[in-house]
């Protein structure tokens, strides 16, 4: 049986005072989180010492939305991985696809930042997705295949923990869900493929799905047998909204 996952992806949202608020919201909601379910909240970097400060002793664990493929260097504006797991980070969300659309991030990087987050002891949160125009030209598979395959050329299976989130780009940011079949048809596809490597892993293997998820989609797509969980934008912003999601995992 594998666990059940919720996390809240900030991107560039936020400050202090919103920060503080979001977490309080989210404890009044929810005192005690469930055993089965973990949730991780990813702020904007500089707010990852202060969010280390609000979650402490609540259960909820902390994630960076993105970090280096290097360890520590002459790279003016980057942030370690390692940094980030001394500021308390357990995560990392990688290849995400604003970063790869706005920062023209590619399969090989996130392939290294993948290993070198798991070198530092932070699991990265692996995304992937096709565009609208891949999905209509029936190249959907081509797209996450080759995704999955650039990360996997550097993970190794018998021991390191890493998630994979299936984030349709068309679907992100958009109000439009993939359907929960979408989903499911998707997530046995990355998981089958990531079988042909290691099984046992695949069985084990995290699965999120993120992209217009809300309280009112949630449960259909987290009742699929390959989801466990989701990657939430827009509404990891909502206090009322996040909790519900959560309490749809269960
Ligand atoms: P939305 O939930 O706002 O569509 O964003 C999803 C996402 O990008 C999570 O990483």
């Amino acid at each position: 049986m594998r666990k059940r996952w919720l996390i809240g992806n900030w991107k560039m949202h936020g400050n202090l005072a919103a920060n503080k608020a979001l977490v309080d919201g989210i404890r009044e909601r929810l005192p005690v989180l469930s055993e089965s379910i973990d949730m991780v909240l990813c702020p904007a970097l500089p707010y990852v010492s202060q969010m280390a400060g609000l979650v402490a002793d609540t259960g909820i664990m902390l994630g960076a939305q993105n970090a280096s493929d290097h360890l520590k260097g002459a790279y003016t504006g980057e942030t370690s991985p390692m940094m980030l797991k001394e500021l308390g980070c357990g995560f990392v969300i990688i290849g995400h696809s604003e970063r790869r659309s706005y920062q023209g991030e590619t399969d090989g990087l996130m392939g290294r930042k993948a290993l070198a987050a798991i070198d530092s002891g932070l699991i990265p949160v692996i995304c992937v997705g096709e565009t609208a125009e891949e999905r209509d030209s029936g190249r959907t598979h081509e797209v996450l295949g080759r995704q999955l395959d650039a990360a996997f050329g550097y993970i190794r299976t018998a021991h390191d923990e890493i998630i994979v989130a299936y984030e349709p780009r068309w679907a992100i940011g958009t109000g439009i869900a993939a359907t929960p079949e979408i989903v499911q048809a998707e997530h046995a596809f990355l998981r089958a493929r990531i079988a042909q490597r290691d099984a046992d892993f695949a069985q084990r293997l995290t699965l999120l799905y993120g992209g217009s998820l809300k309280a009112s989609n949630a449960e259909s797509v987290f009742s699929m047998p390959d989801v466990d969980g989701g990657l939430i934008g827009s509404a990891a912003l909502n206090a009322d909204e996040f909790v519900a999601i959560y309490k749809a995992l269960d």
